[in-house]
């Protein structure tokens, strides 16, 4: 009996997430060393020095279960926050809290809107469950935000079995970003028994750092907003995010969701990157300076950078990057394809440290035109 004729179809048609490659695979693949990693929106200084010390002194309790509640994270994050602990729910990564939510909320009669070139995860976490997904025609070529969220055309998109809508702010792997004017008017139209997963993966590398966005939460019961400690904390490896919501949301999400779905380490982890506020802005600094450093030096080459609001920059290179990304490889940098995303001229590139951007600079010209 072939094992997929018993499973749940919806399982079966899934195209499941491509990570970035592993520094130690492609030098395997590749026989090289030094390979520089700009694929996966990491930050590239690592965590803050009050995290390794918290995780180290946490090293001693490994054999112990963490606090299923995440209550001392919760607390903290509330305080920053200037929520309830109660409208918080904490995940193995934000990636873990988007999957809860279409969980939470959707069935296969059911319907989820989100936009083209949207984060992956969620076509992947709405067809997991059944419901529809109905995906919105990105902007297009020549708009201020091309490839971006159309919010108008989204919420035109809205049916009656629609249960949640997805707006990345940044999104990945575009970098575009919905101005918080037009984000507010939006959620003043979405009926309310339709949640709107407003993704702030990459908020704190915008501007001075915050989004007007949590306070909207007392106005609208059906936000929910959900935000990582992968992208400027440098915890990726961690897995730690949250969401932020109604009590009433974050209640259902947290019935549903592991008992112990944030790890020891994790949860110590976040609490002392959450307190490095000069890490922070360290780091958005260079991520600032690294984003200017690639517009430079790529400015004489017959490629766009698309404005971006996170840690990368998505470029079109106005041919096909597969070979491109080839022999990138081959020179040892790793960057994001993202053909997956109907992107097939699309190259996404993190932002690195100064010189890990320079081997970037260097190596695209000879691999763009050879
Ligand atoms: N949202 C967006 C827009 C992302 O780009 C990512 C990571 N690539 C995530 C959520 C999930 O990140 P994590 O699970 O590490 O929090």
């Amino acid at each position: 009996m072939a094992i997929r004729s018993v499973a749940a179809p919806a399982v079966c048609e899934l195209n499941p997430y491509v990570p970035g490659k592993p520094l130690d695979e492609l030098e395997r693949e590749y026989g090289i060393s030094d390979a520089v990693k700009l694929a996966s929106n990491e930050n590239p200084l690592g965590p803050a020095p009050a995290v390794h010390a918290a995780v180290e002194a946490a090293l001693s309790e490994l054999h112990r279960y963490p606090d299923g509640s995440g209550f001392y994270l919760k607390q903290k994050l509330a305080q920053k926050l200037g929520v309830q602990s109660q409208q918080l729910t904490l995940g193995n990564g934000s990636n873990d809290v988007l999957v809860l939510l279409a969980e939470a909320m959707l069935t296969a009669e059911t319907s989820a809107v989100f936009s083209e070139y949207a984060f992956l995860v969620y076509p992947l976490a709405v067809q997991a469950t059944g419901a529809e997904a109905l995906v919105v025609s990105a902007n297009p070529a020549g708009h201020e935000q091309p490839l971006g969220h159309d919010l108008e055309a989204m919420l035109a998109a809205i049916r009656p079995d629609t249960r949640l809508v997805f707006v990345a702010n940044p999104n990945n792997p575009t970098g575009t970003w919905v101005e918080q004017e037009a984000l507010y008017a939006f959620l003043q139209h979405v009926p309310e028994n339709v949640v709107v997963v407003l993704d702030e993966a990459y908020c704190e590398y915008t501007d001075g750092g915050e989004y007007a966005s949590v306070p909207w939460l007392a106005e609208f019961p059906n936000l929910v907003i959900t935000r990582t400690f992968s992208k400027i904390h440098a915890l990726a490896g961690l897995r730690v995010g949250y969401a932020v919501s109604s009590a009433a949301l974050a209640e259902l999400l947290n019935r549903i969701r592991q008992p112990f779905n944030v790890n020891s380490l994790a949860l110590v982890a976040a609490d002392a990157a959450l307190a490095s506020e000069g890490h922070v802005a360290e780091s958005r600094k260079l991520n600032d300076d690294g984003k200017l450093q690639l517009a430079e030096g790529l400015a004489g080459l017959p490629v766009t950078v698309i404005p971006s609001r996170g840690n990368f920059v998505l470029l079109d290179i106005g041919k096909d990057a597969a070979p491109v990304n080839e022999r990138l490889m081959r020179a040892g940098v790793i960057v994001r394809p993202v053909a997956n995303y109907g992107l097939p001229n699309h190259l996404r590139v993190s932002i690195g440290t100064q010189e890990e951007n320079e081997v970037f600079l260097k190596a695209f010209p000879e691999c763009f035109f050879s």
